[in-house]
C-alpha cells in the first residue's frame, strides 16, 4: 500500500525571484515509491498524459495567453541556465513513463522556438512504455515557423502536431495573435506539416465571443473534408493576466448549435478514456456520420469540466511539475535532477506527488472566488504549456 505523501522540503533556489509570483514546492518524500507503470491519484485518475514545455517566450501575443501589456520588453523570461536542458527533460520523463505515461506533448509558449527541438524529438523517440512501447511523441504550436521546420520535425520522429488557429480572415487572425503575424504562413505551416505526413493534424480555434466567433463557420468549412480535426476550445481563465470574463466565453454548446444551422452533425463517440475533446462528425444526406467530410472537436473547458477523466501532468520550462493547469504551485523536479536525487528517487517524488493529486479546479469552478487557484496566484499558461 502507498503510504501517505509526506513531503520533506529540500533546499531550493527561485531563479525568478522577484519576478515570478510561485513559491516553488520541492518535495523529496520520506518512503520509497517504486515505478510499477501505473499510478493513481486520489480520484483513481492514472497519470497517462505528459506535457512539457520548452520555453516561456512566444513570438505571438495572443491577449487570452500573452497580453502584450504584461508581456512587453520589461518582462523578465527565464534566463537559460534556468531551463531544463533536453538531457534533464528525457531524464524526468522517462521516469514518468515508468509510472505509465503513454504520451507526451511539447508545448510552451512556442516550442519551435526551442533551439535545436528535433535534437530533444530525437531523444523523446528512444523511450519505452514499461510493456515495450514507442510513445505517442506530438507538439503544439502557434504554426508561425513549422513550414520552415516540419520536415526536420519529422525527420526527428515526431509523429503528429496541434497547430492553434483563431480565425482565417487574416485581419482578425493579426488581432487575435497581436503581432500582425499574417494567416497564409500559418495555412503554408499546416500545409507543409501534412506534405510531411505529421498526422493526423488537429487545429485549435480559442473561441472568444465578439472578438472571433465569427470564425467558427468559415474555419469548419476550410479544414472539413481536408483530414484535419478542426477543435473549438473555450476561453479559459488559466493565468492571472488575461483579464477573463465568463461573458467572453462562446460555450461549446452555442458553436455546435452555431455550426448545426449549416452544417449538420451528428455525435461521435469518445475515441479514448479521458479525451478532452466532445467529438462531432459531419452527417450526410442521410444523417449519418460523413466519414469522408471529418469530424470537429468542441472542448468545453469552462462549461463542462472534465476532471474526473484528468490523467495530464505539466511540467514548467524550469522543472516545476504542476498536476493541474489551474495549479499555483508546483513541485520543484529541477532540484531533484540537479542534486543528488537517483532515477529511484525522482520516481518516487513522481510517484508520491501524484498519488497524493486532489486537483480538479474546473469542476469546482462555480465554488471557487473567481480569481483564485485556491488562494492563491495561478501560473500563466506560456510557462506551464498548454
Ligand atoms: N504556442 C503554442 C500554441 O499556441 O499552440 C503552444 C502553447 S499554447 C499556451 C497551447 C494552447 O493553449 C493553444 O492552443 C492556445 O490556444 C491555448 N490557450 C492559451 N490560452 C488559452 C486560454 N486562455 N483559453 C483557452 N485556450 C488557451
Ligand atoms: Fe504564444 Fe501559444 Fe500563448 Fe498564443 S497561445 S501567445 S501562440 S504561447
Ligand atoms: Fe485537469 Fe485541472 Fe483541467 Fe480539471 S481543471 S481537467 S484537473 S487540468
Amino acid at each position: 500500500m502507498t503510504e501517505r505523501f509526506s513531503p520533506k522540503v529540500i533546499p531550493l533556489v527561485d531563479l525568478r525571484a522577484g519576478t515570478h509570483p510561485l513559491p516553488p514546492a520541492s518535495v523529496l518524500p520520506a518512503s520509497r515509491m517504486a515505478a510499477s507503470g501505473s499510478v493513481s491519484d486520489t480520484l483513481g485518475r492514472h497519470l497517462r498524459d505528459l506535457r512539457i514545455s520548452v520555453t516561456d517566450r512566444c513570438n505571438f501575443r495572443c491577449g487570452y495567453c500573452m497580453p502584450k501589456e504584461i508581456f512587453d520588453k520589461e518582462y523578465a523570461y527565464l534566463p537559460h541556465s534556468a531551463l531544463l536542458s533536453f538531457e534533464e527533460i528525457v531524464r524526468i520523463a522517462q521516469q514518468f513513463v515508468n509510472h505509465g505515461v503513454q504520451k507526451i506533448r511539447l508545448t510552451g509558449g512556442e516550442p519551435l522556438l526551442r533551439k535545436n527541438i528535433e535534437v530533444l524529438i530525437e531523444k523523446l523517440t528512444a523511450l519505452r512504455t514499461t510493456d515495450g512501447r514507442a510513445l505517442d511523441l506530438t507538439l503544439t504550436t502557434n504554426g508561425a515557423l513549422l513550414a520552415r521546420k516540419a520536415r526536420a520535425l519529422k525527420a526527428a520522429g515526431l509523429h503528429r502536431v496541434t497547430v492553434s488557429l483563431d480565425g482565417l480572415d487574416d485581419t482578425v487572425f493579426r488581432a487575435m495573435n497581436d503581432v500582425d503575424f499574417p494567416v497564409a504562413d500559418v495555412l503554408d505551416g499546416i500545409r507543409a506539416a501534412q506534405e510531411a505526413g505529421l498526422g493526423p493534424i488537429k487545429v485549435n480555434m480559442v473561441v472568444k465571443r465578439g472578438t472571433n466567433d465569427q470564425e467558427i463557420i468559415p474555419m469548419a468549412r476550410h479544414f472539413k473534408g481536408s483530414g484535419i480535426v478542426l477543435r473549438f476550445i473555450e476561453y479559459m481563465d488559466v493565468g492571472a493576466t488575461n483579464g477573463w470574463r465568463m461573458d467572453d466565453v462562446m460555450p461549446s454548446a452555442d458553436v455546435v448549435h452555431r455550426l448545426q444551422t449549416e452544417l449538420p452533425l451528428v455525435a461521435l463517440e469518445p475515441s479514448s478514456p479521458g479525451e478532452t475533446a466532445q467529438r462531432w462528425g459531419y452527417a450526410n444526406a442521410l444523417g449519418a456520420h460523413d466519414q469522408l467530410a471529418g469530424e470537429i472537436g468542441v472542448i468545453s473547458s469552462v462549461t463542462q469540466a472534465f476532471c474526473g477523466d484528468c490523467n495530464r501532468a505539466r511540467i514548467s520550462t524550469e522543472g516545476q511539475l504542476y498536476l493541474c493547469l489551474f495549479a499555483s504551485q508546483g513541485y520543484d523536479l529541477r532540484s531533484l535532477v540537479r542534486g543528488k536525487a537517483t532515477d529511484e528517487d525522482l520516481a518516487s517524488a513522481i510517484g508520491h506527488i501524484w498519488s497524493a493529486r486532489t486537483d480538479r479546479y474546473s469542476a469546482l469552478r462555480s465554488t471557487l472566488a473567481a480569481d483564485t487557484g485556491g488562494g492563491a496566484r495561478r501560473v500563466e499558461m506560456s510557462y506551464i504549456g498548454g
